[in-house]
């Protein structure tokens, strides 16, 4: 098969820069305790059923990775030095990266709290070339937080996040505009963007292995395997993905849950963890200034039908309201009301409360469902909640039940509306 001969119609100035902290959380605690450098550190899975959020590259070393389940980690490495973490350093660092980050471009796309990409299109007569924002950045980034950043930079964003994967730890790496074909071709075809484990194994019995496979692959072929999806991801192989830096994305969902130190059947529990989660949304939706219109409540059952930490069956429910809504007692009456139709009778592992389907608030927004009193009402106690909030933390209005709760894992995940973060 030949290759598509069109030719790539990007600005051939385009240069986009990212940034990705090594091992971040890991790295942080190392440096604030200097009897953990050298030593395989592991943030998350302290508990049984954690899971790994960060791990050292002394860690790493033993095939400890993040996502990995706390138990399978301590089988692995069980010298390792396990820390449950302290998510407000972690956030109070991110700021401070981003703030650097932001000296360097005006846009900058927080894809999680340690990795951003930075648009430098543009910057190289004010700036100098790339390479040497790049090196500059990674020097004030150590110099500053003592932390080590990697860095890719390429004229897509695809390729200078695989770039600064490659590089890692501590490394830097640039793929001009002609080198993106030959950078990619011999790469999995897992590393493209979109394609998962099931995508990957079905593409892999035809033969496809490599991305250079999938890029030569012609658009008609491509729709026959993958659907229309396919002309997404030949693209993608070629190289050929211009989607902006975008500094501030809307959101497309907001969600919370929690995983049960053992599994759960009393309804009151579940419906204490459903005020808990749709407290913490409808509090995050009011300080973005957004609403929602689809309450989702997600399930995870402790009965295992297949082994691995993938074996446990998810179930997802969901309604959509009459009108878009930013208040909590709406959502978990929702969300237990979904949790009551479910007809449910195995115990629960995992429970999460979401909203999808965000819409700007627009002020002063005329109810057509509640009386106007009512809702200004619960406005004010609203008010009154993010108020205490504000001022004693998230726990301090925390109605429901703590004891019975964990986090599944310390996120990276930039949580929107939320005060600390780099938003
Ligand atoms: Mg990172």
């Amino acid at each position: 098969m030949i290759a598509s001969t069109n030719e790539q119609k990007s600005d051939p100035q385009r240069v986009v820069m990212h940034a990705d902290m090594d091992a971040f959380y890991a790295s942080v605690e190392q440096r604030d305790d200097p009897a953990l450098r050298g030593k395989p550190v592991i943030v998350g899975g302290t508990s049984a059923r954690g899971v790994v959020t960060a791990a050292s590259y002394e860690a790493r070393a033993f095939g400890v990775h993040s996502a990995m389940p706390g138990y399978e980690a301590r089988r692995l490495c069980p010298d390792g030095i396990f820390i449950s973490g302290t998510m407000k350093k972690y956030s109070r660092e991110s700021k401070r990266l981003f703030e650097i980050f932001r000296s360097y471009s005006p846009k900058v796309q927080g894809l999680s709290l340690d990795e951003a990409f930075l648009d430098l299109t543009g910057t190289a007569r004010l700036m100098g070339t790339p390479r040497s924002i790049g090196e500059r950045l990674r020097a004030e980034v150590r110099e500053r937080t003592g932390l080590a950043v990697s860095v890719g930079i390429a004229p897509v964003k695809m390729v200078a996040k695989i770039a600064s994967g490659s590089c890692k730890p501590d490394g830097l790496l640039e793929i001009r505009p002609g080198e993106v074909r030959a950078f990619l071709d011999p790469l999995p075809i897992g590393r493209i963007w979109g394609v998962g484990p099931v995508a990957e194994a079905r593409l892999k019995l035809l033969g496809i292995q490599k991305v250079g496979d999938l890029a030569q692959l012609e658009p008609r072929r491509l729709v026959e395997l993958l659907g229309d999806w396919g002309l997404d991801i030949g693209r993608l192989a070629r190289g050929e993905e211009y989607s902006e830096v975008e500094p501030y994305r809307d959101p497309r969902s907001y969600s919370e849950e929690n995983t049960f130190n053992a599994d759960i059947s009393d309804r009151e529990v579940l419906n204490s963890a459903i005020i808990t989660h749709s407290e913490a949304v409808a509090r995050r939706l009011r300080a973005d200034r957004f609403r929602a219109r689809t309450v989702v409540l997600k399930l995870k059952l402790g009965k295992r039908t297949a082994s691995g930490p993938r074996g446990y069956p998810t179930l997802s429910r969901r309604v959509t309201l009459p009108e878009a809504t930013d208040d909590g007692a709406t959502i978990s009456r929702s969300a237990m009301d979904l949790l009551a139709r479910s007809g449910l009778d195995v115990p629960v592992r995992l429970l999460g409360v979401g909203v999808a389907n965000i819409v700007r608030e627009s002020p002063g927004q005329l109810s057509l469902f509640e009386p106007g009193e009512r809702n200004a009402r619960r406005g004010r106690l609203n008010d009154a909640l993010d108020e205490i909030s504000k001022r004693f933390g998230n726990d301090a209005v925390t109605r429901g039940e703590r004891d019975r709760t964990e986090r599944a894992a310390l996120s990276t995940q930039i949580k929107r509306g939320e005060r600390e973060g780099p938003q």
